[in-house]
């Protein structure tokens, strides 16, 4: 479906929890979530009829994020309907990979095609003080586990933090030589609630390229990322970067979140409500919301923080 400004809406990207098992410091509060009701949350049937409801609209991508999409128990089975719903080409899934050694295998066999894996820093104490108490060595694991599944493509996600992993730059980048897989620096985005940081934990993206004189342009594959690749390497580099050259021209996605409201966009309060509608009321409430995506999400920085009105794992990213 065309939105009211001619972009193409054809990505989905569907939080199926608010919970995690880490708590990463610029993603979620220490003391986690508030637990909302059961009967607030989207069923899983409502969760796959808003799918289909979705690519009766022309959605053909379907991302399954959250919070932590593999601390769901039925997981497997849902993505596995959802890779079934007639126009959806791929389904993709973000996770920080640490029940990946469990689940890699079962989720492709179900169907997922791609998944993008977290991964902020290479060395134990920061991934720990990062995530809050996460082990690295698990999310290692992990991204072992998804090559091992045979997993192409695996997208690792490290978000850039000055004075945190700016002297991991080319370490992180080096994984592109070392594994098949693409690595993606995003810009930190400021949230509404991300306390501890401030203007000195941003760094543009433009960092990246002067820290790795080296990488090379290679041709945009039609996402948001620039991307680069290193002499030799095995996976590209993108840099994403939402806060200091946004991309909302190109933006082609919406958002549903586990409590079932339908973000047109990611740094706006609008929302749309789908929970208790039949399969027929989501698509039109959906189409609603894709006629009322903005052109754009206004002035994003540390001054002007993000207008979600909800942290990233109440989003999904
Ligand atoms: N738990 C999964 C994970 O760790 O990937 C999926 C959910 S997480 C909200 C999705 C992505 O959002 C992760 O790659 C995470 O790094 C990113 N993210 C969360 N908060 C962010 C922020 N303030 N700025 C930039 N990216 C953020």
């Amino acid at each position: 479906m065309i939105d009211s400004f001619g972009r193409e809406i054809s990505y989905l990207r569907l939080s199926v929890t608010e919970l995690c098992n880490l708590r990463c410091r610029y993603c979620m509060p220490e003391d986690g979530v508030c637990k909302k009701r059961h009967e607030d949350m989207l069923t899983q049937e409502e969760m796959l009829a808003a799918v289909r409801a979705a690519a009766s609209l022309g959605i053909r991508k379907l991302r399954v994020t959250g919070g932590e999409p593999l601390i769901k128990p039925n997981i497997v089975p849902l993505c596995g309907e959802a890779a079934k719903i007639e126009g959806i080409g791929e389904v993709c899934l973000t996770t920080n990979g640490l029940l990946l050694p469990k689940l890699a295998k079962p989720l492709r066999k179900a169907g997922v095609s791609r998944l993008n894996i977290s991964l902020d820093t290479l060395d134990a104490d920061k991934y720990a003080f990062i995530t809050r108490g996460g082990k690295l060595e698990d999310a290692m694991s992990g991204i072992r586990a998804a090559l091992d599944a045979g997993f192409e493509k695996i997208k690792l996600n490290t978000v850039l933090i000055g004075g945190f992993n700016d002297g991991e730059i080319a370490a992180l980048a080096d994984l592109t030589r070392r594994l098949p897989v693409d690595l993606r620096f995003i810009e930190l985005m400021p949230m509404y609630d991300s306390g501890d940081f401030g203007p000195e934990s941003f760094i543009s993206y433009a960092v990246v390229t002067d820290r790795l004189p080296d990488l090379e342009p290679v041709e945009a594959d039609g996402g948001v990322a620039k991307l680069f690749r290193l002499p030799g390497a095995k996976g590209n580099i993108g840099l994403i970067s939402p806060v200091s050259a946004h991309f909302c021209a190109a933006c082609n996605r919406i958002r549903i979140t586990a409590d079932g409201k339908v973000k047109p966009c990611l740094h706006s309060s609008e929302e749309y409500s789908l929970k208790g509608l039949d399969e027929e009321g989501m698509r039109e409430t959906l189409r609603r919301a894709i006629l009322a995506k903005p052109r754009w999400h206004g002035e994003l920085s540390f001054a002007e923080r993000s207008r979600a009105g909800r942290n990233m794992n109440q989003i999904g990213g």
